[in-house]
């Protein structure tokens, strides 16, 4: 099920609840058992749809508040534990002007890495910081060509090289070359594959022992189903990722999967991506996005 049918879905539940004369326990659990059903199929992990509906149906006092009232608590108490879902109360790095933030992106390939960096390198321009962009990612080829082409449209300095195999030591040169030249934030872009995933892991663990990363950011596909839990916690575990961003929220997505990784690594999303666009990327507040979901 995609994010926009959830949100219906679990918006109809709450109002056949609330349309009730007499809302008690059997009324409350057809509630709690259809948004449940919703989340699953969005592919949320189960054990996650169960602490939620554990959680409202300990918030939801039936004997508290009478007719309106009532039903105005029961819509509140959703809301909040939807926004829990997806707020792990983290607070997301502030990169700060007049020293060098250095933002190391990771990711599986084809999840939206470069064209996030690009984006992320955009918005902070726009907001004031000097900004650059470093390709390290050296498997694929036309990693560079691809960064190099965004980049010069957003008109973002950038630094990769066509001829050096090893992606440390363009990172390290690229994220130095920018220090020196006073830059605000550095953004590293890493390869998303390799031969083995092993390789890739200790790719990533070799590039930021060299850039020493202020932050790194993984890239998450919201359309990932349940795989994206799974993938998230090997990502947190080589590169130990402080925030995320997630990307594809324009398409079909059904989310759940992004969901559950944010609460199996306890880490924020701090934007989402709208669009291929280099301006499709939003700020993420847990608040928004539910509000958006339900309507
Ligand atoms: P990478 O392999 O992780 O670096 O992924 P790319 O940045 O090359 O992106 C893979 C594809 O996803 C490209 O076709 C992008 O245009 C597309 N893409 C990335 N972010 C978004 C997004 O937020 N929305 C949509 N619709 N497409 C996106």
């Amino acid at each position: 099920m995609v994010l926009a049918d959830l949100g219906q879905r679990i918006n109809n539940a709450v109002s056949s609840l609330t349309k009730n004369n007499v809302i008690d326990e059997k009324a409350l659990d057809d509630m709690l058992k259809e948004i449940c059903v919703a989340l699953l199929e969005s592919d949320v992990n189960v054990r996650l749809v169960s602490q939620l509906r554990n959680k409202i149906k300990t918030k939801v006092n039936l004997k508290e508040g009478a007719g309106h009232s009532k039903k105005r608590l029961i819509q509140k108490v959703v809301f909040d534990e939807l926004c829990d879902l997806v707020d792990c109360h983290a607070e997301p790095y502030k990169p700060k002007k007049g020293r060098s933030n250095v933002i190391m992106f990771v990711g599986l390939q084809g999840a939206g890495k470069t064209t996030s960096c690009t984006k992320l390198a955009a918005y902070y321009k726009r907001k004031g910081f000097k900004t650059g962009l470093v390709c390290a990612d050296t498997f694929r080829a036309g990693a560079f060509d691809q960064l190099k082409q965004n980049a010069i449209k957003a008109n973002i300095p950038y630094y990769g090289l066509y001829t050096e195999p090893d992606p440390v030591k363009v990172a390290r040169e690229g994220v130095d070359m920018f220090k020196r030249e006073k830059f605000d934030i550095i953004i590293v872009d890493t390869s998303g594959r390799h031969q083995q995933e092993k390789e890739l892991f200790s790719e990533m663990v070799e590039i930021a022992d060299a850039v020493k990363p202020n932050q790194t950011i993984m890239v998450l596909d919201a359309s990932n189903g349940q795989a994206a839990e799974s993938q998230s916690k090997a990502f947190k575990e080589a590169s130990d990722f402080g925030s995320i961003i997630l990307t594809k929220m324009d398409g079909h997505a059904k989310g759940g999967g992004a969901i559950s990784a944010v609460a199996a690594t306890n880490t924020p999303i701090v934007f989402i991506g709208t669009g291929e666009h280099v301006h499709d990327i939003e700020p993420f507040s847990p608040k928004k996005f539910v509000s958006k979901l339900l309507g």
